[in-house]
C-alpha cells in the first residue's frame, strides 16, 4: 500500500525533509511571481536566463528521484549519464514553452517528494552516487536539494534573498561551504576563510587559525557571498579589499 505520510522515523530526515519542502514551497512562489514573458530574462547566475535555472531546478528533481528510486530498488540509476548530457538536457528544457516550464517544476517536485515518502525507513542509509561522483546515503539526497530549491529560488531574480532563509539552513550553508573549502584547502592552496556573522552572538568566527580572513556581515550576507552570489554587506575584519570566495561545489 502507498503510504500518505512520510515512512521515515528518523527524526533528523523527517526536519530534513521539511526544510526542503518549505524550500521547494519558496521557490515554487518565486516562479509563480514571474510572468511568461519574464522567462526571457536573465537570472542573477551568470551565463543563464531565468528559463536555464528554471529548466536545471525541474531536471535536477528528475536527477534526485532517480537516486532515490536507486536506493529504493538496488537498481543503479545514475543522476545523469555525465556532465554533457546534463548541460544539453538544460538547453533543450530552457526552449520548451513558458507553460511547459512551470508543469515541469510542479510535477519533477511532487515526483520527487513521493520517492522519498514512499521510502522505506531501512533504505535511508543505502547509498548513491552523486553527480561529482561521490557515494553519500541517500538521506544526502535531501540535503541536495534543500540548498537547490532555497539558491535558485534567489537566482530567479524575481525577490528572493538569502534574508527569508530560516536561521538554520543559513547556519547550515555557512558550515557546507567551509567543510567543502577545508576538503580542498591543501590541495587547491585555498586562503582559510572565517566567517564572523553579526547576527549570531557568542559565535566565534571559526577557524580562530592566525593566518585566517576574517569576514563579517549578517549570516545570511556571508552565506550569500560564500555560495558565490550577492556580496552586499560583506566585509572583511580589518579593512581591505573583500576576496573573491572559491567556488563552493
Ligand atoms: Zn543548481
Amino acid at each position: 500500500m502507498v503510504a500518505r505520510t512520510d515512512r521515515v522515523t528518523d527524526p533528523a530526515i523527517i526536519d530534513a525533509l521539511l526544510l526542503a519542502r518549505r524550500g521547494q514551497a519558496y521557490y515554487s512562489r518565486k516562479l509563480a511571481e514571474l510572468g511568461d514573458a519574464e522567462f526571457d530574462e536573465p537570472s542573477l547566475l551568470p551565463g543563464w536566463d531565468r528559463r536555464h535555472v528554471i529548466a536545471h531546478v525541474g531536471l535536477n528533481a528528475r536527477a534526485i528521484t532517480r537516486l532515490t528510486e536507486w536506493a529504493a530498488t538496488g537498481v543503479e540509476t545514475p543522476m545523469y549519464e555525465s556532465p554533457t548530457q546534463r548541460a544539453e538536457e538544460i538547453d533543450v528544457a530552457a526552449t520548451l514553452p513558458p507553460q511547459a516550464l512551470r508543469n515541469l517544476s510542479d510535477h519533477a517536485a511532487i515526483h520527487l517528494s513521493v520517492e522519498w515518502r514512499d521510502l522505506p525507513d531501512a533504505a535511508w542509509s543505502n547509498e548513491v552516487r552523486t553527480a561529482l561522483g561521490r557515494l553519500v546515503p541517500v538521506s544526502e539526497t535531501v540535503w541536495m536539494r534543500t540548498r537547490e530549491v532555497w539558491i535558485h529560488a534567489v537566482d530567479l531574480g524575481s525577490g528572493g534573498s538569502f534574508r527569508d532563509f530560516p536561521p538554520g539552513l543559513v547556519d547550515a550553508l555557512l558550515d557546507d561551504v567551509a567543510r567543502s573549502w577545508d576538503r580542498r584547502r591543501v590541495q587547491e592552496g585555498l586562503p582559510v576563510y572565517a566567517f564572523a556573522p553579526t547576527d549570531r552572538p557568542g559565535r566565534e568566527a571559526v577557524p580562530t587559525a592566525p593566518e585566517a580572513i576574517v569576514l563579517t556581515g549578517t549570516a545570511a550576507q556571508l552565506a550569500s557571498w560564500a555560495t558565490g552570489r550577492n556580496a552586499v554587506g560583506v566585509e572583511r575584519a580589518g579593512g581591505g579589499e573583500l576576496p573573491e570566495p572559491p567556488r563552493w561545489l
